[in-house]
């Protein structure tokens, strides 16, 4: 009779977290990226609204790309303002030292990420979870 093979389950650990606090040195650095984005965002908000606000040259029968332009134009403005407001958050994270911690998991966010996405809320885990029960 052959032996079973013990097949080693591998049971559920818990999942290794972060636990390394961002060094003060990081969250300065962290601090100008966001401030500077945030002003980049601020000037290109300022833009398009010109843009928007702008009376469009009447050329005849250009009226409906007119207003689909119009209407992207005011989807980037809000996509703008959304992004503004995380960043806001964030450096006001910044001011009560919690910046970096993810809101689902209490995890410090990976450095990796938050060097590409200063202004996230999550960690790429509970980020890729959100993104499923938001579907
Ligand atoms: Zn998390």
């Amino acid at each position: 009779m052959a032996k079973k093979a013990i097949i080693s389950k591998q049971k559920s650990k818990p999942r290794k977290k972060n636990t390394k606090k961002p060094s003060q040195r990081f969250l300065e650095s962290m601090k100008k990226q966001l401030v500077k984005k945030r002003k980049d965002l601020l000037k290109s908000v300022k833009d398009l609204e010109e843009t928007f606000c702008a009376p469009m040259p009447s050329v005849i029968g250009e009226g409906e790309e007119n207003t689909f332009e119009k209407e992207f134009t005011l989807s980037l403005i809000e996509s703008h303002e959304q992004e503004i407001n995380l960043i806001n958050k964030a450096l006001q994270k910044i001011l009560e030292g919690t910046f970096g911690i993810c809101i689902d998991c209490d995890c410090f966010i990976e450095k990796a990420r938050l060097k590409i996405l200063p202004a996230t809320e999550r960690c790429l885990e509970c980020r890729k979870i959100y993104e499923k029960s938001s579907l």
